[in-house]
């Protein structure tokens, strides 16, 4: 009987779009630590200060830098072919989703790619059906799944779940900021639980599942156990930590949905994906029994995961020497660099 080894032993080389931002770079940080050869798709325009830090901790690390666009074939094809690219993983944003149906054209003409990792990072959305504007998005997402299943390129859909952090319904970033300091929004009756991972945790097991030949066309989904956690128990856990109690505010069903329906772009996007997780329970609705799927810690038992506490501690930390009776450390409206979109 021969054993077929589930992770190759060579590593494949690997061609990372998106990764100066906020899950790209959770990503490509795992990439480079896991000592893998890292390429990097850079946008060519001018950026800030803050985007130019990251590329360059990248090139530090032995991140090879490209500059050029994901939605320009040519440009792509000759890239994946003169560094011999094995593996793409892209990480666009959620306004940039349709810019990968020429990336997969250019990924299906070149013919030597092992493994395409669409940007998904969040719900299977197959399954989940947000309202709108939410659904919009889903649906360019589901677009580009039938773009990689039409192509016969080996593809893996990363279904992540929510970042762990406090999960504002105006923020695409949310682990970015604190959780709240003055009151707690809950959703409904806050009993709907939710995956919360880390950052770290989705980068590194997005990267053991690129050359694992149990992943090929799967969709992975990341349920462990250990942070699965509804909106009530969240709050507890931070009033433990900065060791107070704060007032809770209910925002109800038809409060998200009015948020969703006032089509503000991205928080009205967020507000509809909020609905979906706390009201409808979307992440938690369905078994994941389907022939497509698998779950990451079934795949790597051995590895654990981050918990909630320990992101906690680490929001703790950030607080540092801040008064916590400071109403205004960041709670809704928070500055972010970019306000993209998110699951
Ligand atoms: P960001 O907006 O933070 O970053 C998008 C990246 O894509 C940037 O690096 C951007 O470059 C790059 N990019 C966009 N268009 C192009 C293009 N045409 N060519 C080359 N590069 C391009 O995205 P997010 O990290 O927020 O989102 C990534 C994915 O993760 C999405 O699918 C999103 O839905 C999901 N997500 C999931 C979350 C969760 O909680 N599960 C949270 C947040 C996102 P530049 O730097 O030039 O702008």
């Amino acid at each position: 009987m021969t054993v077929t080894p589930s992770v190759s032993s060579a590593k494949g080389r690997v061609l990372i779009v998106g990764a100066t931002g906020f899950i790209g770079q959770f990503v490509t940080e795992s990439s480079l630590d896991a000592g893998r050869t890292t390429y990097v798709l850079v946008r060519p325009r001018a950026c800030g200060p803050s985007k130019a830090k990251i590329i360059k901790a990248f090139q530090d690390k032995g991140a090879i830098i490209l500059h050029g666009l994901v939605n320009d074939k040519e440009f792509m094809e000759k890239i994946l072919r003169e560094h011999e690219i094995d593996i793409v993983i892209s990480a666009v944003g959620g306004e940039n989703i349709l810019d990968q149906l020429t990336l997969i054209e250019a990924i299906k003409t070149i013919g030597t790619i092992k493994r395409f990792l669409p940007s998904e990072f969040g719900h299977d959305v197959d399954r989940a059906n947000p309202v709108e504007p939410g659904l919009s998005m889903y649906e360019a997402k589901r677009r580009v799944r039938r773009l990689v299943e039409e192509s016969g390129v080996p593809y893996t859909y990363i279904c992540c779940n929510s970042i762990a952090s406090w999960p504002y319904h105006d923020n695409t970033h949310p682990s970015e900021v604190l959780p709240p300091l003055d009151q707690f929004q809950i959703y409904g009756d806050g009993s709907v639980k939710a995956y919360f991972v880390a950052g770290t945790d989705i980068g590194k097991f997005t990267m053991k599942t690129v050359d694992d030949i149990r992943t090929v066309n799967k969709s992975v989904h990341f349920r462990p156990t250990s942070n699965l956690c509804n909106i009530n128990e969240l709050a507890s856990l931070w009033e433990k930590k900065i060791g107070r109690t704060l007032p809770r505010v209910i925002v109800t069903e038809n409060d998200l949905l009015a948020a969703a329906a006032a089509n503000c772009i991205p928080q009205s996007i967020v507000a509809s994906f909020t609905h979906d997780i706390f009201i409808k329970g979307c992440q938690i609705n369905f078994t994941i029994d389907g022939p497509q799927d698998i779950e990451v810690s079934t795949l790597y038992p051995d590895e654990t995961f981050q918990t909630l506490d320990d992101c906690f501690n680490d929001f703790l930390a950030k607080l540092g020497d801040k008064p916590v009776n400071t109403n205004k450390i960041t709670t809704t409206n928070p500055v972010v660099e970019s306000m993209a979109i998110t699951a």
